[in-house]
């Protein structure tokens, strides 16, 4: 009996039986993604898969894009439950599935496939998995905050903000460098924020900004939540995401970018006495959620998290 190898082929899964025959327990889940070395999901899910007992074991498969659909075709015949997808796959999933649950239509992107008989069913857990890290973080719902998103003209932002408008938050602002991405996801989220049992306030429920410290200091006032969907904060060298007096105390601000843990964004915000989070709770719940979408049960959150954290 072999344990795993770190990372497998496209050539590899077509052979799955011969490839596969040796392992201690048979691999019926997978991330696809190119590259896909550097996933860390197998440490979070094995530990939680052996911990339910589930008699499978997840592993990491170099699918390129032009391999993308055949792969996704062999998941049913070689006896997958079903597979994540990374870096550059979520919008290739979108197109092969054959369903999708709504949060994954709205946001155009699958992070997350099941296989369902002879169907694949597409669902994206990172829009869920941060709604599910701010309540952990903050104890506080989306619905009941007025959310400011910067970055809102990416993947993980626009996942955010659609998460965002389908909780009926009581605000959102989408901020982003290149703003007409930002205005064309407000256009898209409108209907979600006609909503007559929300008042009408002050300030507008739903507005597009540039990534400007004007346009963001007019806001921040009417803001609970800070969210940093871009980059920025991975590299030392990075600029600010907010202008550091921008931040007050009553400020929430959760950094979906988690290496390093303590971000500069992290760090002005607890100097401004505001509270702060990184992004690893968004990466652990939306492992969790996909767990609970293949196999049905309830994640086994304590053991993913710790072996998440073990592969830091
Ligand atoms: P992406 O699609 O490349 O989006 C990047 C976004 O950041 C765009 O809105 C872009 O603005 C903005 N941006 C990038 N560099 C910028 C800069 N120097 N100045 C101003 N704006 C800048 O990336 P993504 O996939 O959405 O991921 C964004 C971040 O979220 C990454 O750090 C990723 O690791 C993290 N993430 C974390 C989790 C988690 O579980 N914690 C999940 C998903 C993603 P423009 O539109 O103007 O280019």
């Amino acid at each position: 009996m072999a344990e795993a190898k770190d990372v497998y082929t496209f050539s590899d899964l077509q052979n799955w039986e011969e490839v596969s025959s040796d392992l201690d327990l048979p691999a019926r889940l997978a991330v696809f993604g190119d590259p896909v070395e550097h996933s860390r999901s197998p440490q979070m899910h094995n530990p939680g898969l052996e911990s339910v007992g589930a008699g499978c074991q997840y592993v990491r498969l170099h699918i390129r894009p032009d391999e993308l659909t055949d792969a996704l075709a062999l998941l049913k015949s070689k006896n997958f439950i079903g597979t994540n997808v990374t870096i550059p796959h979520k919008g290739g999933v979108f197109d092969a599935v054959d369903d999708m649950t709504e949060v994954a239509r709205r946001i155009g992107a699958v992070n997350t496939v099941a296989v369902d008989g002879d169907q694949l069913i597409g669902h994206n857990t990172d829009a869920p998995g941060l709604k599910r890290a701010i309540r952990e973080e903050f104890s506080i719902d989306l619905t009941d905050l007025r959310i400011m998103i910067i970055g809102a003209g990416g993947g993980a932002g626009k996942a955010a903000a659609v998460q965002c408008a389908m909780d009926h938050c009581e605000r959102l602002v989408l901020v982003n460098r290149t703003v007409e991405k930002a205005e064309a996801l407000a256009t898209e989220l409108h209907d979600l924020f006609v909503d007559p049992d929300k008042l009408e306030g002050p300030a507008e429920r739903l507005k597009a900004i540039a990534w400007e410290e004007k346009a963001m200091e007019r806001e921040l006032d009417q803001i609970d939540l800070i969210i940093n969907a871009t980059s920025i904060g991975m590299k030392r060298t990075d600029p600010e995401v907010v202008p550091q007096r921008l931040i007050e105390p009553h400020h929430m601000v959760y950094d979906m970018v988690y290496a390093p843990a303590r971000t500069r964004l992290i760090a002005d915000a607890e100097a401004a006495g505001a509270k702060a989070a990184n992004g690893l709770g968004m990466l652990l719940w939306q492992g969790a959620l996909s767990f609970e979408f293949w196999l049905n049960q309830e994640a086994p959150v304590a053991a993913m998290r710790s072996g998440l954290m073990d592969s830091l």
